[in-house]
């Protein structure tokens, strides 16, 4: 017995955007950022299925050992890096690659005497969250390179504004980059998916695909399937009840729905308990029968309610899109004050992900 709510996960299309990826960096090898559970995909499933990407990047070293544990032996790389000396240990032993982005991760790393693993410099140019200041730089590079014990990668930043339009921060991020970089010449990662899809000159060595992988736009003024992005997930559930209700009357917790007139409206077994944003207003569009209709009232924990005027015949059982196939996640997303990021993210364990492949 199913009510029917479920991310369905096109792992094809998930090929196809990593394919985008590569076409649109062709000189930089692209990284697959699965972290956060593959961004609410399944991290497992997802690393399978990028069978050619020649390495992925997670979060923090529980991820990357959830990895190791399927079987994954491609190059994994932990983008917050180590937290305690025991991560140096399991960074050794599984082979995982290391990002260091604070003066306590360098003393911590230059300190071991064991097994080596490969790390990433990480450089605050901007961004201002994780990452070495230009004045550490050099100090953490050479207490790095003298180490028998640690390989080192190259240089890593993270851009902090390369999805909007304007060309500066970005550019001044590239410079106090380079500037840094040009001292100690060695390989350099900087785009997520805004710099691989609109700055080519952030295309170095590596480049790091996260949400352009899930068919999602990095951009609020370009759509995802302008970019050629096919989506990943479709969040669907079902019909599980219809109504006839009388102008004026109220839908939902609080009444922040009112029937404009005499009006059919459906019910939806799916809810914030699901990961539904329950701050999608009235008018949020969702798809029944394959046809839009529109949010009404609250958001509940296993449910939500839909205006069903111009829907034509709706029954219980009848096929309901949250977002996905025929209706991009960022179009919901934006009506609900959020990114795409965060409904991937959020969807909850409490939905099962049907895989679906077709090679
Ligand atoms: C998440 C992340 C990425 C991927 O970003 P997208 O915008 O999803 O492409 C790249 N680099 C770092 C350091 C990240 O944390």
């Amino acid at each position: 017995m199913s009510r029917g709510t479920a991310a369905l996960i096109d792992l094809a299309a998930l090929r196809h955007n990593f394919a985008r990826a590569r076409s649109a960096a062709p000189r930089s090898t692209v990284v697959a950022v699965i972290k956060a559970n593959g961004y609410g995909h399944g991290a497992v499933p997802v690393a399978r299925a990028l069978d050619d990407a020649p390495a992925l990047a997670v979060s923090v070293m529980e991820e990357a050992q959830v990895l190791r544990e399927a079987g994954e032996t491609r190059p994994v790389i932990v983008l917050q890096g180590p937290v305690e000396q025991e991560d140096l240990q399991t960074a050794a032993q599984q082979n995982l690659t290391l990002v260091v982005h604070a003066p306590w991760q360098v003393e911590l790393v230059g300190g071991w005497r064991s097994a080596a693993f490969t790390v990433w410099i990480k450089l605050d140019t901007g961004m201002h969250r994780l990452g070495l200041p230009a004045a550490r730089a050099a100090w953490a590079w050479q207490r790095l390179q003298a180490s028998p014990h640690v390989r080192l990668a190259g240089w890593m930043t993270h851009l902090a504004c390369a999805d909007e339009l304007d060309p500066e921060p970005t550019r001044a991020q590239l410079a106090r980059f380079a500037a840094i970089v040009d001292a100690c010449p060695a390989p350099r990662s900087i785009a997520n998916s805004a710099g691989i899809l609109a700055w080519p000159q952030t295309h170095t060595e590596q480049v790091r695909a996260g949400i352009m992988l899930y068919g999602a736009s990095a951009f609020a003024h370009r759509s995802a399937q302008e970019l050629g992005l096919r989506p990943v997930m479709t969040l669907t559930s079902r019909i599980i009840d219809v109504h006839q209700f009388a102008a004026g009357e109220s839908v939902g917790y609080g009444a922040t729905f009112r029937c404009p007139e005499d009006m059919p409206v459906g019910v939806v077994a799916v809810g914030y308990g699901d990961g539904y944003p329950r701050h999608a207003p009235n008018g949020t569009p969702v798809l029944v029968n394959g046809r839009r209709a529109r949010l009404a009232g609250r958001v509940s924990m296993d449910m939500l309610s839909v205006d069903l005027r111009g829907v034509g015949p709706v029954r219980p059982g009848d096929p309901v899109v949250l977002w996905g196939d025929g209706l991009p996640c960022d179009e919901v997303a934006r009506a609900a004050g959020t990114i795409a990021y965060e409904l991937f993210c959020g969807v909850t364990a409490r939905v099962p992900r049907l895989y679906r492949d077709q090679r």
